[in-house]
């Protein structure tokens, strides 16, 4: 059976994109395990697909393991199993070095234990054909740094105008002179 490959990279048909709805399967017995709703990317050295959430059919394993090799040397770990077949799928990564400190906490699971099934066209590829690059953030970053920055000079603006106002207020409601006093009951009482 032929498979396509999904990938969000640019060069890319739309149709390939990961705007497609699609659920991840255990590749054992089919079980859900996520879906392409709570998922944030693939690790390409790794070999992972990375969730911050996934299905209660992905048991975490209590105790912690450590990785003795590899790139992971040294780092904790929780393992995670599929509820129904208890294929290990991947890790959640307790402890990490600053390389991967960014998976921690995270449901990293094998691309070789599962498979994609996209909702609309009603196929299936496997996980290993799934390539999502994270997209570049710093065009983005700059224009927000843009915005907090006007947002900062018109918070600044309304201060100091709010601030003139009430010294503008205090002023008007200081007690008049005494003479302006008596004038005024005089002119009431006529
Ligand atoms: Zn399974």
């Amino acid at each position: 059976m032929e498979y396509q490959e999904i990938t969000n990279h640019p060069a890319e048909s739309s149709t390939k994109q990961l705007s497609l709805d699609m659920v991840f399967l255990c590749k054992s017995c089919n079980t859900v395990l996520g879906d392409s709703h709570s998922f944030c990317g693939t690790h390409d050295r790794l070999q992972v697909i990375i969730f911050p959430r996934v299905t209660d059919n992905v048991i975490v394993e209590t105790g912690l393991l450590l990785f003795m090799d590899g790139d992971m040397n040294g780092c904790a770990y929780y393992l995670l199993l599929c509820k129904n077949c208890k294929t290990s799928l991947g890790f959640s990564l307790y402890t990490a070095s600053r390389a991967f400190a960014c998976l921690r906490g995270l449901f990293c699971l094998e691309k070789e234990k599962l498979i994609c099934y996209i909702l609309k066209s009603t196929k299936i590829c496997p996980g290993s054909h799934l390539n999502i690059k994270q997209l570049p953030l710093t065009g983005h970053i700059m224009k927000l740094k843009k915005e907090l920055v006007n947002l900062h000079v018109q918070i600044e603006l309304l201060s100091s105008q709010l601030e003139e106002s009430e010294k503008a207020r205090e002023k008007s409601s200081e007690p008049l002179p005494s003479s302006w006093e008596k004038n005024a009951t005089l002119e009431a009482v006529k």
